[in-house]
C-alpha cells in the first residue's frame, strides 16, 4: 500500500511517514503544501491520503474539494487542529472519510489510516483469509494451514496488496506503483524475486500454490 502525507511541518510528516513504514510497511510520499499535495494525488495511485488543513499555496479544504471534484475516491483522513474543530462537518461534507485531532497519538493514526485502506478496498476484517492462508493486517503475522510464515517487509507488502484483490489480475505495473514510493528506482525485475520469495515460503506440503502468474499479465492470488 502506498500513502500520501500532506502536511507543511517537515517533522511531523517524517514522524507520521516512519510510523506507517515502521508500523504498517506501507510505502510513503511527502508533499508539504497544497498544490504540490493535490498535483501528486492526483498523479499517483494512493491508497490512502493523510492531510493537514492549514497548508500554504493552497489549503486542506480546498485541496479536498478539488480532488473529489476531480472523481479520486482515494480515502483522505483530515488532521486537524483544536482550533478548526468547527470545520470538521464542511470537511466531511466535502469528502473526508475521517479526521483526527491534533496533538494526536501515532498508534491511533496509524490504526485509523489501516481501517481507512481496508475500507477503501471492501474489507472489514483486519484479517484477510484465502484458502487456508491468513494475513493479519494489524500485526502483519502471516499463516498458513496454522503456520507461521515469517515474511520480510517487501514481500509482506506485496502479498497484502494481492490479498485485498483476492481473484484479481494484478499487473507488475500495478505492485510497482502502489509498493513503491516516488523515490525509489522502479525495476519489474525485483517484483519477480518477491514473487518466488513469496513462493517459496507460502508452499504447503498440498503442493498447491496461492500465488499463479499469468504471463504477460501478472499475478493472481487465490
Ligand atoms: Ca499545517
Amino acid at each position: 500500500m502506498r500513502v500520501l502525507i500532506v502536511e507543511d511541518e517537515l517533522r511531523m510528516a517524517e514522524n507520521i511517514a516512519r510510523s506507517l513504514r515502521e508500523g504498517a510497511s506501507y510505502a510513503v510520499d511527502i508533499a508539504t503544501d497544497g498544490e504540490e499535495g493535490l498535483y501528486m494525488a492526483q498523479s499517483e495511485p494512493y491508497d490512502a491520503v493523510l492531510l493537514d488543513l492549514m497548508l500554504p499555496r493552497l489549503d486542506g479544504l480546498k485541496l479536498l474539494k478539488q480532488l473529489r471534484h476531480s472523481k479520486q475516491h482515494t480515502p483522505v483522513l483530515v488532521l486537524t487542529a483544536r482550533e478548526e474543530k468547527e470545520s470538521v462537518v464542511a470537511l466531511l461534507n466535502a469528502g473526508a472519510d475521517d479526521y483526527l485531532t491534533k496533538p494526536f497519538d501515532l498508534g491511533e493514526l496509524l490504526a485509523r489510516t489501516k481501517a481507512l485502506i481496508r475500507r477503501g478496498k471492501g474489507q472489514a476484517s483486519p484479517v484477510l483469509t484465502i484458502g487456508n492462508l491468513e494475513i493479519n493486517t494489524s500485526n502483519r503475522a502471516v499463516r498458513r494451514a496454522g503456520k507461521n510464515i515469517p515474511l520480510t517487509a517487501m514481500e509482506y507488502r506485496v502479498l497484502e496488496y494481492l490479498a485485498h484483490r483476492p481473484g484479481a489480475i494484478v499487473s507488475k505495473a500495478e505492485l510497482l506503483e502502489h509498493l513503491y514510493d516516488y523515490n525509489w528506482e522502479k525495476f519489474s525485475n525485483v517484483i519477480e524475486v518477491y514473487i518466488s520469495g513469496l513462493r517459496r515460503k507460502l508452499n504447503d506440503d498440498s503442493e498447491r500454490q496461492l500465488i499463479h502468474t499469468l504471463r504477460g499479465q501478472g499475478y493472481m492470488l487465490q
